[in-house]
């Protein structure tokens, strides 16, 4: 029996093999442009699972989506805004790191891949003062803020290539909102399993690939247009398959859950209705945005004293702290990610 949440699709031979199994069988599952960039299937590998896009955007159409979705959000984003999202990702790094502490783990080195502003490993080293922490970004204006605000050991480059380590290892790798953009995700999982010391920890968040998914694949289903596609969500993962990848490339689970159902409540990955599909493509340039806007470029830069400037990290009372923090980001409610449903997957792996 088909349910209402199975995705109804038609099976397609692709483009490109699948990136974690290797299959070339698939079911398309809706069609979708980025920017006026690209025009690719999502595809769902029939044997693995994973959801991607087949084929894969280009490396050099890549740099330029991102760059004018990166504009894009600094534009549309108010500077409050802004700045109450640096605080919340460092109240965020101070409940993760106080969940290591309270396993007796203690990480002295970690590797931050694609940090945004870098407060959430800022909220790390509150907990863990004599951490190293270094970041890796391809966006040089990542890098100077890591750099300049945190005073991190920052590196160019992305996890799909880390030639660049040689030799080095840590003790926690995290990646946060990245493994939905990497184009191969089964060489970045085999990589971070190679940078990371035996017992290492990988700590990760990614979208529910099925929730992510469902406005693209609506749209397909009841218009036969493209969608469009304005940041390069490239992977969408289904829960068991991830789990597995996982373990077949060395990791442990420790903590895999989703949390956050109020989109699920509103039907998305399951109900098929219209209103749930995202807009159809308008070729937005992408160009067009870079040059009109790229003067506004790091146009907000704040300062680290000037953001955590507030009550509660006045009071320099670590305890109270934490319980602040840990009040501020608690879900309550845990799913297991296999039955691919909830906004976001939230990971701990230990190597082997
Ligand atoms: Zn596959």
């Amino acid at each position: 029996m088909v349910k209402q949440s199975d995705f109804i699709s038609e099976s397609v031979v692709r483009q490109e093999p699948c990136r974690i199994c290797g299959s070339s069988e698939g079911i398309k599952i809706a069609e979708t442009e980025f920017w006026n960039l690209q025009n690719c299937n999502i595809v769902q590998c029939t044997s693995c699972k994973l959801i991607q896009l087949d084929p894969m955007i280009t490396l050099e159409n890549t740099a330029i989506g991102c760059h004018a979705y990166y504009l894009k959000e600094i534009i549309e984003t108010p500077v409050l805004e802004q700045k109450r999202n640096l605080l919340r990702n460092y109240r965020r790094g101070i409940v993760f790191a106080r969940s290591l502490q309270k396993k007796g783990v203690h990480p002295e080195t970690i590797l931050e891949f694609g940090p945004g502003s870098g407060y959430f490993s800022a909220g790390i080293q509150f907990i863990f003062p004599g951490c190293r922490i270094t970041v890796v970004d391809i966006v040089d204006e990542v890098m100077k803020m890591n750099q300049e605000i945190h005073v991190f050991n920052v590196f160019s480059g992305s996890p799909e290539d880390i030639r660049l380590f040689e030799d080095r290892k840590f003790d926690l790798i995290i990646a946060r909102d990245i493994l939905e953009h990497v184009t191969d995700i089964g060489r970045v999982i085999l990589n971070i399993a190679a940078l990371l010391n035996p017992h290492g920890l990988f700590h990760f968040i990614t979208p529910n690939g099925k929730e992510d998914v469902w406005g693209h694949y609506i749209n397909w289903e009841f218009r036969k247009k493209p969608s469009e596609l304005l940041i390069n969500h490239v992977n969408y993962f289904e829960g068991a398959g991830l789990l597995k990848c996982l373990t077949d490339s060395g990791f442990s689970k420790l903590e895999y859950y989703t949390y956050q159902v109020k989109y699920a409540l509103r039907g998305k990955g399951w109900k098929r209705k219209e209103k749930l599909a995202v807009p159809v493509s308008t070729k937005q340039r992408a160009d067009e945005l870079i040059r009109l806007h790229e003067k506004n470029q790091g146009a907000q830069y704040f300062q680290k004293d000037e953001i955590l400037d507030v009550f509660i990290f006045r009071t320099k009372i670590v305890w109270l702290i934490n319980l602040y923090c840990r009040y501020k980001h608690h879900w309550l409610i845990h799913l297991d990610p296999r039955r691919n449903v909830g906004h976001e997957i939230h990971a701990l792996f230990i190597k082997k």
